[in-house]
């Protein structure tokens, strides 16, 4: 259940073991294989890797995800802010920001801030994605920027191929030699294509001077002209 917390694993030849605290006490399960996929902070990684052997780096810049009510809608809309120093002085300058960026100009005490959420971001993919009967899938394997959208939907990728080794197993299709696949294809995948594609995509914040990015920005050049080319702005929404 969600109130569970894996607190210890174990193995042998043939399974897997965690201990679990859970609200009626401390509970040992066994399975022939078991799938950690409990976030960046992941006990299952930690415990077969040590606790701070995650290959990769955090970004020192701190993020800060807020949910404001803003005039121009009846929705809460939720906006990701960068401050070099802290995350309550992003917030702070949010009023402003929103002032110079949004349409329609909203005067500071139109936008009233809801709620803020402060994240670290990193660039980090585990060493292997399972040892034995261990196995890990998603934020507890591999962690990347926001700017994208890769994270979640990484992790849905990797569930669905590793739903089907383990059904490949289970059925007889396949032995255990298939998850050293599982491995080998989300590990790349994670290299060739989730870094590189978010690591790209946070260069457009940061790699460049804001104030000429508009004009010497591929990606933000083709945004630009969505404002005044109609036909264009049809195609590039696809
Ligand atoms: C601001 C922000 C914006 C994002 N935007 C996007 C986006 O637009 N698109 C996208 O694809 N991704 C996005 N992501 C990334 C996405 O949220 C994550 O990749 C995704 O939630 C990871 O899912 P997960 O199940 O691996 O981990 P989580 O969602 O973190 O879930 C882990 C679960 O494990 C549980 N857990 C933790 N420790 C234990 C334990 N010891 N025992 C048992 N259970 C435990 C937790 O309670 C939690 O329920 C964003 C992330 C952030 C921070």
């Amino acid at each position: 259940s969600p109130n569970d917390r894996i607190l210890s694993i174990g193995q042998d030849e043939s399974k897997a073991g965690v201990e679990v605290e859970t609200p009626e006490g401390i509970k040992k399960l066994e399975a022939d294989y078991i799938v950690g996929y409990d976030g960046a902070n992941s006990q299952v990684r930690r415990s077969l890797f040590g606790d701070w052997e995650f290959p990769g780096f955090t970004r020192t810049k701190t993020s800060t995800n807020t949910a404001t009510k803003m005039p121009t809608s009846l929705s809460t809309r939720s906006i990701g802010t960068w401050h070099p120093e802290s995350p309550k002085m992003a917030c702070g300058e949010l009023p402003a920001k929103f002032e110079r960026i949004f349409p329609g100009h909203p005067k500071p005490d139109k936008c009233k801030l809801a709620n803020f959420s402060p994240y670290k971001v990193h660039q980090r993919l585990a060493k292997k994605m399972g040892v034995g009967h261990f196995l890990l899938a998603a934020d507890a394997a591999h962690l990347c920027n926001p700017f994208g959208g890769l994270g979640l939907t990484g992790g849905i990728v990797d569930v669905g191929g590793l739903f089907d080794c383990l059904i490949g197993i289970h059925k007889g299709n396949a032995d255990a030699s298939i998850l050293d696949k599982y491995d080998e294809i989300r590990r790349w995948k994670y290299s060739e294509v989730i870094n590189l594609i978010s690591t790209e995509n946070i260069k457009k914040l940061f790699g460049q001077n804001p104030d000429t990015a508009i004009e010497n920005d591929e990606f933000l050049k083709l945004c630009k002209k969505t404002e005044t080319d109609p036909v264009f702005s049809k195609e590039f929404s696809r």
